[in-house]
């Protein structure tokens, strides 16, 4: 085999994989960092989501606004499950993931403060 396909052309074949492995590296890079960015809107959808949901059952006031047997909204029980997933719900850095799962007084205002929002 090495006979047939000769030194030069078997390096040649290698230094050609090696370019295309560098370039789909950096695809795979820019579609992570796409994926990143897309995940982020997800959740900040999903918030903004939850707050329209709890605004408008407060706008119907017909106390319809669900309650679960913990006594937390069906809103702020969404925006907890959030969180637990790994994303800011507050408005400061609403949507954006928390690092290593760093705990926020921010979020656990808004999930379990006693101002109904
Ligand atoms: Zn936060």
């Amino acid at each position: 085999m090495v006979n047939i396909l000769d030194k030069k052309t078997l390096y040649d074949t290698v230094s050609q994989l090696e370019l295309e492995t560098e370039v789909m590296l950096k695809r795979l890079s820019s579609f992570r960092s796409t994926i990143g960015e897309l995940v982020e809107q997800n959740a900040a959808l999903q918030i903004e989501n939850e707050h329209l949901r709890s605004r408008l059952a407060e706008i119907e006031k017909d106390g319809s606004i669900e309650q679960a047997e913990s006594g937390m909204t069906k809103s702020r029980m969404n925006l907890e499950k959030l969180y637990e997933d790994g994303f800011h719900v507050c408005n400061m850095f609403y949507g954006s993931r928390r690092v290593d799962d760093e705990p926020c007084a921010f979020c656990l205002d808004v999930i379990y403060g006693e101002r109904e929002r």
